[in-house]
């Protein structure tokens, strides 16, 4: 017997997360999104992103609970790179090299940072030639993904569990319902469990703003995913995609800068510092144009990640009196790493709302 009609709102990695989640532990569940798996747009994120895991320091709650949610993810996506490789998802190596750290604090037992898989800190004979500027180079292993095929696998394994989608650009959670008892089933609106809103950005939430990325993404091989945190505060990262993906490096961020137009400037500094850092990307055999710095460019491209003040909103909202809703964006730049842990946590949100549900009528 089903637990409950749930309506997600958003086909993003955190919405296709909580599907399959929640269709697994028995929900019915209709996803309805303006974008789907296979779709293009600068405010659809996840198809845009590279994407790997990079652990980040947790000294705060807030920062320890996100760590949660990283864990959590890893495990899941551990077992589908064993299991499934055709979702797209890999386990690789990763290096960091960092231009400034306090790497005492940055590696205190307390950060979790040293706990991540086969975690070591690079000798300085590692580092690559020229770089004089890097203070601290570490490695741990990775999982790196192909993010559109990775959705479409997603999407396919909810499909199996008998989640719908429907296709709309909703204005509310309000009009999602509306759309829900059109174009799925007549049905009154006590008889849904609970409304997800997975919209990347939330509805006319003051708080959300884009950050900007110009990526890129090229045919040339790499079997590590790198990093480099400059000293400025900007960071490059190579990160291969499985399965003939290329490999996309990067990048900008640039918060809220909605401009469309890539700029040339920044395609110039990637692909520079790209291959002071990894030289061996650059593919002696098979020559490049002369003005990509050794690349054979697939695809230069803007995106939008999905920033909030305060960090992403994962909570249920109380002020929601017919139909429990539950909130899960603002996910910015972490939503691969976070998605199943924040998947975990929306089913144990959903189990409260039994209780709502199921209260007795007052007499
Ligand atoms: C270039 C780039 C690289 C990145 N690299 C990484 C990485 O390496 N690791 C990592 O963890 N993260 C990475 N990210 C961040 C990651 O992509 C995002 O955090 C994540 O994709 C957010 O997922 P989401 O499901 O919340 O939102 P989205 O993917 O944006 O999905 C939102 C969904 O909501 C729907 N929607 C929105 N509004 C409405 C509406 N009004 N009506 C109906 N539907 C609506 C959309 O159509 C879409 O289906 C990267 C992002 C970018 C841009």
């Amino acid at each position: 017997m089903s637990k409950g009609q749930v309506i997600i709102v958003g086909a993003g990695v955190l919405g296709l997360s909580c599907a399959v989640q929640l269709s697994r532990s028995g929900h019915s569940i209709t996803v309805i999104a303006r974008d789907l798996p296979g779709d293009s747009h600068i405010d659809y994120a996840s198809p845009w992103a590279g994407a790997h895991f990079r652990p980040s320091p947790a000294k705060t709650p807030a920062e320890q609970l996100e760590q949660q949610l990283m864990r959590d993810t890893y495990s899941e996506l551990e077992v589908l790179a064993k299991e499934h490789p055709e979702s797209g998802v890999k386990i690789i190596p990763a290096i960091e090299y960092f231009d400034s750290a306090d790497a005492k604090s940055f590696l205190a037992k307390e950060n979790g940072y040293i706990d991540w898989p086969d975690f070591r800190i690079l000798k300085s004979e590692e580092y690559p030639a020229h770089h004089d500027s890097i203070r601290l180079g570490v490695t741990y292993r990775s999982w790196v993904l192909n993010s559109p095929v990775y959705l479409q696998w997603c999407r396919k394994q909810a499909e199996e569990q008998g989640v719908q989608f429907v296709r709309e650009n909703v204005a509310s959670m309000d009009e999602a319902v509306s759309v829900f008892q059109e174009k799925i089933q007549e049905s009154e609106k006590s008889d849904i469990r609970a409304l997800i809103n997975a919209t990347g950005r939330g509805f006319n939430d003051p708080d959300s703003f884009p950050s900007r990325g110009q990526f890129i993404i090229v045919s040339n091989q790499c079997d590590k995913t790198i990093s480099h945190h400059w000293a400025d505060g900007s960071s490059t990262v190579i990160i291969p995609r499985p399965l003939g993906g290329g490999t996309v490096i990067g990048g900008t961020k640039e918060p809220n800068n909605w401009s469309e137009d890539i700029s040339d400037a920044a395609t110039e500094t990637i692909l520079k510092r790209v291959a002071g850092i990894c030289p061996e990307l650059i593919d002696r055999e098979s020559p490049a144009p002369d003005n990509t710095h050794g690349f054979n460019i697939r695809q230069v491209y803007i995106a939008r990640r999905p920033m909030r003040r305060g960090g992403l909103r994962l909570e249920m909202d109380k002020t929601n009196e017919s139909i429990p809703l539950i909130h899960c964006y603002g996910a910015g730049a972490s939503g691969f790493k976070i998605s199943w842990g924040v998947a975990r946590q929306v089913e144990l949100l959903v189990a409260k709302t039994e209780l709502l549900v199921n209260k007795p009528l007052e007499a």
